[in-house]
């Protein structure tokens, strides 16, 4: 199926939009990449509304286009890649089943042999995901956010948006000298979260620590991190200064600029990333839309770096 064709050669304004200007289908054979919507936001534990998120981000999608500017990334050149629509939730106020409902989506694309780029819906569908991606052997972990989401439960769920990586780590999904937690900010009440994700052996990169150790010096850092182990990339929105991202449910002031970000992604070109996610674009709350044009230039980039992955075999 070729991608490079169709509707990314169309103005921007027309068609209809899937995510990056992919092809739609729900025929996973033959494909590379596939990009998928969660549109679930029973984890959160402040405003709701990402549930809203995979629809905008497909809508803000029509702004990307195939060359990366910096790197000149093309990934649909060698690749087939597609939006292969929502997963389709049917237990969506029981967050135990969903977990399950997500994880057997994700199962389905990983037996096919091909690697999933997701947008949410909140954090809490990471860890559904990688129950899929890491089954057999786990990961390395790249984590954007201003919070660990390494907390155990809140108000009697251990499957909010608060705790994706700690039922991860748990499970043995990803190693936690291999996973980075990059942004992180905002008072807490207790320091739960912060302490398991240090005694797990991650390296949490405070917000305050940024300016010391710079956007390069975080991009080296993730590099030694991770080396050449398969890696997994999740990027919450809320990471960067609600300044770029307003339309979150959790927002924290004193992040990252989207120009940074942009930076911090193209720099982990090479490293094996072999699944991402954008979670937590909560469009009521992001009037100019600019939040979702974020998301989605935050997954093309990480689509730039999974076609990249060294471990995908190339068409060309
Ligand atoms: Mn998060
Ligand atoms: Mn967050």
């Amino acid at each position: 199926m070729p991608t490079n064709t169709g509707a990314m050669l169309d103005p921007r304004f027309m068609g209809m939009p899937t995510f990056i200007r992919a092809p739609y289908t729900t025929d996973l054979k033959g494909l590379d990449i596939a990009m998928v919507g969660v549109p679930y936001d029973g984890g959160v534990t402040n405003r709701p509304g990402a549930r809203h998120g995979p629809r905008e981000i497909r809508n803000a999608s029509s702004m990307m286009r195939t060359l990366n500017p910096a790197t000149r990334n093309s990934p649909y050149d060698d690749l087939n890649v597609a939006d292969v629509g929502d997963v389709p939730l049917t237990e969506m106020y029981d967050p135990a089943k969903t977990v399950d409902e997500i994880a057997a989506f994700y199962e389905g694309i990983v037996a096919a042999g091909v690697r999933p780029l997701t947008a949410g819906g909140d954090h809490s569908i990471s860890y559904p995901i990688l129950k899929a991606v890491a089954a057999k052997s786990p990961v390395a972990l790249i984590h954007f956010d201003a919070h660990c989401d390494t907390w155990d439960q809140f108000q009697g769920s251990r499957f909010m948006h608060g705790a994706p990586f700690r039922r991860a780590h748990e499970d043995g999904l990803i190693v936690g000298e291999k996973t980075l937690q990059i942004g992180i900010r905002g008072s807490q009440i207790i320091p739960d979260g912060w302490d398991y994700s240090e005694g797990a052996g991650m390296k949490v990169v405070f917000m305050h620590q940024v300016e010391e150790i710079g956007i390069n010096g975080i991009i080296d850092l993730c590099r030694q991190t991770v080396g050449d182990m398969p890696g997994y990339l999740t990027f919450d929105i809320d990471g960067l200064d609600p300044v770029f991202a307003p339309g979150t449910g959790t927002p924290e002031v004193g992040g990252f600029t989207t120009r940074e970000a942009l930076a911090f992604l193209r720099g982990l070109r090479g490293l094996d990333i072999v699944g991402g996610d954008v979670v937590e674009v909560a469009p009521s709350y992001d009037s100019s839309g600019v939040t979702s044009l974020a998301g989605a230039t935050m997954m093309y980039e990480i689509l730039c770096l999974m076609a990249d992955a060294p471990s995908l075999p190339k068409n060309g």
